[in-house]
């Protein structure tokens, strides 16, 4: 099993990762991701540790591999998967959310269906079955980037101002395809193995160049990186910002200059409904979005705790309205673990006996997420007050001799010393207020698609038919009084 050493040494290669207009340089050693590649070693070595029981002989290699990448085959499989996702996410209590578990539970659900992928006169399936061996073996962490860059949203590929706007196949050769163009915002990108480049957003006959599904490694030639505002430079200590530091994943706009892809890393070619079923007709949408979940689910009762220890410092637990407070947040939180339990319990084994969560339950919470998140974040924010602002500016008002007194006698509570106090109050501010905080709640409304866009998943997967069904019988069981 892949160890943190082995996935830093992996970060070594020649990728073009771009930040205020200069290349990085190697990742793991620049401040932008040094903290969030510590943070991802970390979780290697914690699957790797065989005490930690994230491991499991994988039948498609006959090998040890993370529990995580299984393709689940019965309730109880689905089940040991979410145990070692959760696990997982509660080594960063849900704030990093593009873990190699995300796409990998993608990959799997490709992997389960491989003949889906056989188009005519081009057999992919063997493709994908390879690359996620591939995965499991070498316990890879692939990001992805499945939606066209923000330019024209009304408009698909071959309809915007110029041609290859969208990432799409310029030519093919003998070896494989040629791809030009972006896609927006791959999570984790700039420090992951590989990207998967796809399109989830719906195209049209005549949007074949950009119909493709493929793998490249990061540090392809011709793939350029360009991250979004760093989080983790400039701050000064882990102490006074524990989530900037560490877990800020980063997000980036990928652009590709004509860069080659082998044929064995490409899955679809130029196959406008393929590229889209490949999300829903195997079960990689609900597997990936069920670790999403499981992930929010430990994000969830992170932010419980978090409340519940800010109304006991401020001495507000008692406190009728309060204790309001505090029940809709855990009404909140047990919902979202309520909805993956339900998810995994009324599991549907598919044709090829693969376990899939239940759409009903994992659509309605993601329908929901965009919601939950911030109504979560209103709690905190109300609970704490001006309290994640009455803090020093750094942890050197706590150590210098002129203003060590002062924090000591005035940022305190009753049986909590100023550092504590400090301490709780910089964390509630890094998740609600940073641009950390800023970027997670937008992350959460996002990440799935905008918020009309998991609706829609919600209400395609709820089973309306019944319901409607049961109305018009109840109306038929009634007639209008006769004169
Ligand atoms: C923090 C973060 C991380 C992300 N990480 C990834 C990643 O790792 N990989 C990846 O591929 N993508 C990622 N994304 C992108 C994410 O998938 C998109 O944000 C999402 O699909 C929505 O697309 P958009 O942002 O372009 O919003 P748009 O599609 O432009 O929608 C914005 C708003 O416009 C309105 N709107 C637009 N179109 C319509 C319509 N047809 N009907 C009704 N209303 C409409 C809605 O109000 C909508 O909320 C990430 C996004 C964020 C914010």
């Amino acid at each position: 099993m892949r160890t943190g050493h082995q996935y830093r040494e992996a970060l070594l290669d020649e990728r073009r990762v771009y930040i205020d207009g200069k290349r990085t340089g190697p990742v793991a050693a620049h401040p932008a991701f040094r903290g969030i590649v510590e943070t991802l070693a970390s979780l290697y070595d914690f699957a790797a540790d065989p005490q930690n029981g994230m491991t499991y002989t994988a039948p498609e290699t006959g090998a040890f591999a993370n529990k995580v990448f299984m393709i689940p085959r019965s309730a109880q499989e689905l089940k040991t998967r979410r145990e070692a996702i959760a696990a997982w996410a509660r080594k960063t209590h849900g704030l990093v959310g593009r873990s190699p578990d995300h796409v990998g539970s993608f990959l799997a659900g490709f992997a389960s269906d491989p003949a889906f992928f056989d188009a005519p006169g081009r057999p992919f399936g063997k493709h994908v079955s390879a690359f996620y061996k591939k995965t499991l073996e070498q316990s890879l962490y692939v990001s992805y980037v499945i939606i066209p860059p923000q330019i024209d949203r009304s408009k698909t590929a071959q309809s915007l101002e110029e041609k290859f706007l969208q990432a799409g196949v310029v030519r093919e050769t003998d070896g494989g395809i040629i791809v030009r163009g972006a896609q927006m915002l791959g999570t984790g990108a700039a420090i992951s193995d590989y990207l998967l480049v796809s399109c989830i957003v719906p195209l049209k006959p005549g949007d074949e160049e950009y119909a493709n599904t493929f793998v490249v490694p990061a540090g392809a030639k011709g793939l350029k990186l360009y991250c979004r505002p760093p989080y983790a430079p400039g701050k000064s200590s882990v102490f006074d910002y524990p989530l900037s530091t560490r877990f800020d994943e980063s997000d980036a706009l990928a652009v590709f200059e004509d860069v080659f892809v082998p044929w064995e890393d490409v899955f679809v070619y130029r196959d406008v409904e393929r590229v889209r079923n490949q999300f829903f007709a195997t079960p990689a949408h609900t597997l990936g979005n069920a670790q999403a979940q499981t992930r929010l689910t430990a994000k969830m009762q992170f932010m419980c705790g978090l409340a519940r220890k800010i109304a006991a410092m401020n001495q507000i637990e008692a406190v009728p309205s309060v204790i309001e407070k505090l029940g809709e947040l855990s009404s909140l939180a047990a919902m979202v673990e309520g909805m993956v339990v339900a998810a995994e319990a009324a599991c549907v084994l598919d044709k090829h006996g693969v376990a899939r969560p239940n759409a009903r339950f994992l659509y309605g919470a993601m329908g929901l997420q965009s919601e939950i998140v911030p109504r979560a974040l209103g709690i905190l924010r109300e609970l704490s007050g001006g309290g994640v602002l009455q803090v020093p500016s750094s942890y050197h008002e706590l150590l210098e001799d002129e203003t060590a007194a002062d924090m000591r006698r005035y940022v305190r509570s009753p049986g909590v010393p100023a550092e504590e106090r400090i301490k709780l109050f910089r964390l509630v501010w890094d998740l609600v207020g940073s641009e950390f905080g800023g970027r997670h709640h937008q992350y959460e409304m996002f990440y799935a698609g905008a918020p009309y866009v998991a609706k829609g998943y919600a209400y395609r997967n709820y089973g309306y038919d019944e319901t409607v069904k049961r109305v018009n019988e109840f109306l038929a069981s009634y007639e209008l009084p006769k004169m």
